[in-house]
């Protein structure tokens, strides 16, 4: 029936690196957290790239070979290149999909793509209750209503984002503050999905309904039809 989903998880892989009480909490790094878990679905493949990596692990081989890039990036996003940008951003055009993932709302390659600012209110040390708004979207399949995030950092509203098509989550913290925590846009042909959730000191990624939101991004954000593809990865 469906055929395999090529993921690449991108990670900037820092944190997990330098600081130990972050390394405890992500041992394989965080794009091998996600990994694990998305390699037990029998129709998703994934590869891992990490910033350190010839060409920031980012070639034009490895995205006409990937039908969605999940970005997680946060100390050294200004040391991303105008290149990579610009292989991620025509990929994104010609219809791959991208899940950008907390911090990495302020990525280059999410600024680039939305056009604004990417700005919001931010506070260490908070925890969230993350509201599924939206139960009839696919990222939203099998999701509970309400998902508690013991340990999360506060990000705040005003975001400066553009519209989005659709707000599948909302985002409230113990501090009062309400995030649009899980966003969907199109650009070109491809489909993003902002999600806020993964702050790096506690293991967010590690909760099953977090896993599952990704796991449905995944599916939603592969592409239907592909520009820069060969003709038969265009859909008939
Ligand atoms: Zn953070």
């Amino acid at each position: 029936m469906s055929r395999t989903i090529r993921v690449t998880v991108w990670n900037e892989y820092v944190h997990e690196r330098e600081i130990p009480a972050i390394a405890a909490v992500y041992p394989e790094g965080i794009h091998g957290c996600i990994r694990r878990f998305l390699s037990r679905e029998e129709d998703i493949a994934v590869t891992c790239v990490t910033l350190d990596m010839p060409h920031q692990g980012i070639t034009r081989e490895l995205l006409a070979g990937t039908d969605v890039l999940i970005w997680w990036s946060h100390a050294r996003q200004e040391d991303v290149t105008d290149e990579t940008v610009r292989l991620v951003r025509e990929a994104v055009h010609a219809g791959m999909g991208l899940i950008a993932l907390h911090s990495a709302h302020f990525s280059r390659i999410m600024r680039d793509l939305m056009g604004t600012t990417m700005t919001l209110h931010w506070r260490h040390g908070d925890s969230e209750k993350l509201w599924c708004i939206a139960p009839a979207h696919p990222i939203a399949r099998g999701v509970p209503a309400c998902i508690d995030l013991p340990a999360e950092e506060m990000y705040g509203e005003p975001f400066d984002i553009p519209r989005p098509d659709d707000i599948v989550f909302l985002g409230w913290f113990a501090s009062g503050h309400v995030f649009r925590s899980g966003m969907t846009f199109i650009r070109g042909m491809g489909r993003i999905f902002y999600f806020q959730p993964g702050h790096e000191e506690a293991p967010v990624y590690e909760q099953p309904e977090i896993q599952r939101i990704i796991t449905n991004a995944v599916r939603w954000a592969a592409p239907v039809c592909r520009l820069d593809g060969p003709p038969d990865n265009v859909a008939e």
